[in-house]
Formats: C-alpha cells, sequence, structure tokens
C-alpha cells in the first residue's frame, strides 16, 4: 500500500512532527493524508516564536511590510493550481470553484492588504487642547491567535493573516481539524518568500489545541471564525484576561423576492446563493422567502433550476458541487430535513442521503415550514433551502429579522425605494440588491446579533488588528494649558 503523505506543523520556522492523525477525503470517505496533532507544549513553543519574530517585524516600515506580503503573494499564485487541488482534495470542493474562486480571490485578499496598509487612515494630528499637539497611533497588539473552519480553509486563514500580518501582529494559527493543509502550506510557503520565521506558526488539532492558544497570556487576540456556540465559548475564555476578540460566526441569510422583482433572476441567483460550496456557506441563502402573488411561478422555477445541479466528484470538469466536508456534517444536514418531514414540512425535491461512497447530499428545498420550526431558525450548513412566503414589506422585515443571526441577506424587487428601505430595516452585515453572494476585498463581511463581533476584510479589518494610542506632547514648555494646571496651579 502507497504511504500516505503527511503534513507536519510549521513553528519558528521549522517543520514539526508531533502525533498524526489521518485525514479523510470528503469525496471517497478514505484517508488520504496524515497531519501532525499538536500538543499544548506546541502551542507554547508556537506562541514563543511569535512572540519574539513580532519585535523586529513591527518595527519594519509600512512599505517593507507590504513589499514581504507581496512577494508571499506572488509565491502563492505561483502554486495557485496547487493549492487549489489540495483545497478541493482536503475540502471536497469542486475545482471550479477553489481554482476559479477561492484561491485566486484569497491572494488578491492578501495584495489588498499589503497595499493598503501603505495609506493609514484616522483623525488628523493638531492641537486639541492650546499648547499641546495630539497625535494617534495605531500599534500592533503583539501575538493573534487565529482560529478558522472547515468551509473555506485557505481564504479564512488569508483573511486572518493579511490584515494582522500587515498590521505588524505576529500569528499563531489553527486550522479546523480535518482541513488543515492548505494553512500548512501557506505558512511554508511564507518560509519561502522570505518571511521571518515565528511570523505565522501552525498548531494543528481541535478543540484542546484552540482553547489552548485563547487562554495563553502572551496571545494578545482572538481572532475566530466558526460556529456561533464554540464563538459564545471563545468569548468566555478571552474575558478573564480582557483579550482582543474578533468573532466570525454563524448566519441564516435571508432571501427576499417581492412580487415586483425580475422573478426569473431571481430563481436563478437563488441557486448559487443556496448552493455553492454545497451551501456551507455562513452567508448562504438559506430562507426564501417570497411574496404570495409570485410564490408558485418561483418555487415551479426554482425547483427546476435545482434540479438541473451536478452533484459529483470535485475533480471532474461538470461538477456543480461536491460533497459535504465530512461524514458528521453530512449526518447533521440530513438529520435537519428528516426533523422537518416529521413536521409535516413538504421536501419539494432532494432529502434523500445517497447511497456509495463519499459525504454526498443532494440540493434540497424545504416548502413552508413554519417560522419557529429548526430548519428556519437554524444554521443547517448543507444544501438545504427553505421556501416560505410573505404577504407585504413589513411581514417581509419582520420574518428577515426574526432570527438570531444577523451575517448577511438580499433584497429582490426593482422599485429602488423598496430595496433602500429593505436594506435599511434588515439587520445584517451585508444586503445585496437582486443579487446574493458577491465579496469584495475592499468591503467588510461581519455579522450583526449573534453572528459576530468585528470585520473581516476591508480596512475595518485592518483596525481590528490594531491598538488606538493617544501621544499628547506640550509643544509650549510650560505645561500651563491643559485642565490639571487650572486645578493644581491656582
Ligand atoms: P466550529 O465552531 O465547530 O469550529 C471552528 C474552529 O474552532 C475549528 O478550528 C475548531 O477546531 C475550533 N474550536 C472548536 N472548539 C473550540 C474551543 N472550545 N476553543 C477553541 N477553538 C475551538 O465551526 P466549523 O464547524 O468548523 O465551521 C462552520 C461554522 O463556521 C459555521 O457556523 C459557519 O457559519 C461559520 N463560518 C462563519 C464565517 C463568517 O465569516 N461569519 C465564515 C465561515 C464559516
Amino acid at each position: 500500500m502507497n504511504k500516505l503523505m503527511h503534513y507536519p506543523m510549521v513553528i519558528g520556522g521549522e517543520l514539526v512532527e508531533t502525533g498524526s492523525e489521518d485525514l479523510i477525503e470528503p469525496a471517497s470517505g478514505k484517508p488520504f493524508a496524515t497531519v501532525a496533532l499538536g500538543t499544548k507544549a506546541d502551542v507554547e513553543r508556537a506562541v514563543a516564536a511569535a512572540k519574539a519574530a513580532q519585535v523586529d517585524w513591527a518595527a519594519r516600515s509600512y512599505g517593507e511590510r507590504s513589499t514581504a506580503l507581496m512577494k508571499l503573494a506572488d509565491a502563492l499564485e505561483a502554486k495557485s493550481e496547487t493549492l487549489a487541488r489540495l483545497e478541493s482534495q482536503n475540502a471536497g470542493k469542486p475545482l471550479k470553484l477553489t481554482v476559479g474562486g477561492d484561491v485566486p480571490f484569497a491572494i488578491d485578499n492578501l495584495r489588498y492588504f499589503a497595499s493598503v496598509v501603505r495609506r493609514q487612515e484616522g483623525s488628523a494630528a493638531g492641537e486639541y487642547v492650546g499648547g499641546y499637539t495630539s497625535m494617534i497611533r495605531r500599534e500592533p497588539i503583539g501575538v493573534i491567535g487565529a482560529i478558522t473552519p472547515w468551509n473555506y480553509p485557505f481564504m479564512m486563514a488569508i483573511w486572518k493573516l493579511g490584515p494582522a500580518l500587515a498590521a505588524g501582529n505576529a500569528v499563531v494559527i489553527k486550522p479546523a481539524p480535518n482541513t488543515p493543509i492548505t494553512t500548512i502550506e501557506l505558512a511554508k510557503t511564507a518560509l519561502e518568500a522570505g518571511l521571518p520565521a515565528g511570523l505565522i506558526n501552525v498548531v494543528t488539532g481541535g478543540a484542546e489545541v484552540g482553547e489552548a492558544i485563547c487562554t495563553h497570556p502572551d496571545v494578545r487576540m482572538i481572532s475566530f471564525t466558526g460556529s456561533t456556540r464554540t464563538g459564545k465559548r471563545i468569548a468566555e475564555l478571552a474575558s478573564p484576561m480582557v483579550k482582543r476578540v474578533t468573532l466570525e460566526l454563524g448566519g441564516k441569510a435571508p432571501f427576499v423576492v417581492f412580487a415586483d422583482a425580475d422573478v426569473e433572476a431571481a430563481a436563478r441567483g437563488a441557486i448559487p446563493a443556496a448552493y455553492m460550496n454545497s451551501g456551507q456557506d455562513c452567508t448562504a441563502a438559506t430562507r426564501i422567502y417570497v411574496q404570495n402573488e409570485v410564490f408558485d411561478q418561483f418555487l415551479s422555477r426554482f425547483t427546476e433550476l435545482t434540479q438541473t445541479i451536478r452533484v459529483g466528484d470535485p475533480f471532474a470538469e461538470d461538477t456543480d458541487i461536491g460533497p459535504l466536508a465530512s461524514e458528521t456534517q453530512r449526518l447533521k444536514v440530513h438529520g435537519f430535513v428528516e426533523e422537518a418531514r416529521q413536521q409535516g414540512v413538504k421536501v419539494a425535491t432532494g432529502g434523500v442521503m445517497p447511497e456509495g461512497d463519499g459525504f454526498y447530499y443532494p440540493p434540497t428545498i424545504l416548502v413552508e415550514a413554519a417560522q419557529s420550526a429548526s430548519c428556519v431558525q437554524e444554521e443547517i450548513f448543507g444544501p438545504v433551502v427553505v421556501v416560505n412566503r410573505f404577504s407585504d414589506e413589513a411581514e417581509a422585515i419582520k420574518l428577515a429579522n426574526d432570527i438570531p443571526y444577523g451575517l448577511a441577506g438580499s433584497v429582490w424587487t426593482l422599485n429602488v425605494q423598496r430595496a433602500m428601505r429593505m436594506a435599511t430595516a434588515m439587520e445584517c452585515g451585508t444586503v445585496w440588491v437582486n443579487d446574493h453572494l458577491p465579496i469584495a476585498s475592499e468591503m467588510p463581511h461581519g455579522g450583526f446579533k449573534q453572528s459576530g463581533i468585528g470585520k473581516d476584510m476591508s480596512y475595518y479589518a485592518l483596525e481590528e488588528y490594531t491598538i488606538v494610542k493617544h501621544v499628547m506632547l506640550d509643544i509650549t514648555g510650560e505645561q500651563k494649558k491643559a485642565w490639571h494646571s487650572v486645578v493644581f496651579d491656582a
């Protein structure tokens, strides 16, 4: 039997071989590689390496850091095909998505941070109190602990590393236990591209390693993307030392179709919105609300289009969606569908667990579930969408917002005033009008309510990884003007 490829961790510029665990290929359900399994001692070593590397890195000018990160982006681009293949094999994503989307977009994101760090924004320095010059410094925070999920492993790693490094921090990153490969490759590529040893450290493992990162006293900030449940735990772990957190958590995006919309465009737009990456997307359209007058028209066209989706081998050219990332996830998704069936919810298409190898699941439409049903309220994170009806704008707003999540949503209408009213009323971090899913490196991504705290991407993300300092300088040599002189200098 062929020996499986092994992926060690990257700590302090060295490849570290602690432990070994099988990685399962979602398309076959069989082991295809092994990965190191980190321990608390590895976290200690990684944090120490990051702490040491951060001092010199922070002392570099914006331009020097930018040049180094641009070199990393070039090196990643040179091996983007390999990275895309590894991501597809490890996470079950169609090659179309990793080659054409995830990998090039993440590299663009890195280039954006490498460039925008050179143009710092903020208040102007000046004499806000007479006789003193005040200025704002945005300083790096230090060592950042980054914890990422399995649905976009490479992209999520870049979303953390890009702004954190550009701002002058060093990072200890823990990828999800089942999808660590491209994060490890990223760290190795960074060393090849000349980034200092210890600047990016990858420690593999699950909750135990994650908690060791969160509770380490030298980790000053935790940047987390994952479920709302784990996000709450991270916030608890961060609180005794008042660590900074950014939490990019779950979503349950509404997709609201008014009778005055282009219904054909909405039905077509709902296909990628609901099913891209097999629905394992925090911004996926999972609750489609359609106004009564066009409900039947939309549902019949959306069902017809859903049935044309080609589910299959991630490496096949004609595959639209691949398997789910793990058997655990597939069983969870099917559990929601079974529960909905028991509640009397109609299944318009899909909902049957396929036989054979791999963690495949068909695109599934549930129709007219109660707003309180778990398939409407909870994150399913699979290719399952609920189509419900509404009567007027007030009801659409109520239903769209009646959920603990608030990451993203969309409104479909040709009435510009209605579009703007809905965009204002919807409680979520991103609202699309007549589309759903596109994102841009320059624009923020992050949730309202239990979808999280803070922003990824954009200049807002760069700010998350800095700490504001006010420097106030006496420019008279007399110390007479500020209020303390009034009190003490009678
Ligand atoms: P998860 O919360 O189970 O795990 C995420 C990461 O946290 C993994 O690396 C995991 O090992 C680690 N972890 C688990 N328990 C931990 C603990 N106690 N302490 C520290 N680390 C711990 O999430 P998942 O199932 O990997 O990912 C899917 C979730 O991620 C979905 O809810 C999805 O909506 C969310 N997500 C959100 C965004 C966003 O930008 N808002 C983007 C992608 C995914």
